[in-house]
């Protein structure tokens, strides 16, 4: 099936971008390494009058350190995610965490920015940046405002974006020394959406899980981070999950299978925490 897409405009700039959207008058959305957004127009999961290319803007681009965060770019491809030695040395979950996501040729061109206004939640890179304490920066012609990850993603392929809002950057913690970076995930086959997966980070304030797969959008598993945090033992935090969890039954696993899935990845993340 052909898409559905009335019209097509490169962006020749972020205001030029910001002034494409409010003219279509929320009948537009923004495209970047289409590799989502083709997909559900190709299904008719979606339709746009209009498609504002922003693939080409230098605001959106590039990888460095500041102020103690990596700022990566809205357009770093995950591709760049996986071998960017800034990206290794300081965020190693995002190294770790690209080359699970699909396959070269939609690493190669797939982007963060649209990763996670695209907010699957079987989605390797929002429950990462949950897991990270990271800041998604966000700008319209009004402004710009930093949203917490762990407040950006609200539901099924939902997030805090307004219409007229483009991701432009995303400011994650550096790693620092002693701090443990581990991702782990279940598939079917290589290259398939998690089944179940766990994004972990030990630091001097404890551990911090995010499990994608579990729920309509990546979740923190709070109570088993409790746990953890004051002392208890494994055992008890996988316990916990039972409160912290609460996924639902598709073709793909029944419920109760991805809570067990969930409880052997929260047993596998933490050994690598500990001994790692
Ligand atoms: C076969 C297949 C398998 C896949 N498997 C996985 C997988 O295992 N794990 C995984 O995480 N992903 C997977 N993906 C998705 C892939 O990672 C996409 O690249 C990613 O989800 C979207 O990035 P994109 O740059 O292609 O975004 P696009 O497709 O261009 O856009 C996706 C959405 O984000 C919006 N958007 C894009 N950029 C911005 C921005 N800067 N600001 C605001 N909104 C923006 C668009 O308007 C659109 O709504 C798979 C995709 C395919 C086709």
């Amino acid at each position: 099936m052909k898409a559905s897409v009335a019209g097509y405009a490169r962006a020749q700039s972020l205001d030029h971008a910001f002034n494409l959207l409010h003219s279509a008058l929320g009948e537009a959305v923004v495209i970047a390494g289409g590799q989502s957004l083709v997909a559900s127009l190709n299904l008719r999961l979606s339709e746009e009058a209009l498609l504002v290319d922003i693939r080409h803007l230098p605001e959106l681009r590039g990888i460095g350190v500041r102020d103690g965060f990596l700022r990566l770019g809205a357009l770093t491809r995950h591709v760049e995610l996986a071998s960017d030695p800034l990206v290794g040395e300081h965020v190693p979950l995002l190294a770790q965490a690209a080359p699970l996501i699909a396959h070269a040729a939609i690493r190669s061109r797939g982007t963060l920015g649209g990763s996670l206004a695209n907010a699957d939640p079987a989605a390797e890179l929002p429950a990462c940046m949950i897991a990270l304490g990271a800041e998604i920066l966000v700008r319209s012609a009004q402004g710009e405002r930093r949203i917490p990850a762990h407040s950006f993603f609200e539901g099924l392929f939902t997030t805090a974006l307004e219409e007229s809002e483009i991701i432009i950057a995303v400011d994650v913690p550096l790693k620092a020394a002693g701090d443990q970076h581990v991702i782990q995930e279940l598939t079917r086959r290589s290259g398939d959406y998690a089944i179940v997966g766990l994004a972990g980070v030990k630091s001097v304030n404890g551990v911090r899980l995010a499990y994608f797969g579990v729920s309509d959008k990546p979740v923190l598993a709070a109570g088993a981070m409790d746990i953890l945090n004051s002392g208890g033992s494994i055992d008890d935090a996988v316990a916990a999950l039972r409160g912290d969890l609460d996924p639902e039954s598709d073709p793909h696993a029944s419920a109760e299978y991805r809570r067990h899935l969930a409880a052997v990845l929260m047993r596998r993340v933490m050994v690598d925490l500990t001994n790692s």
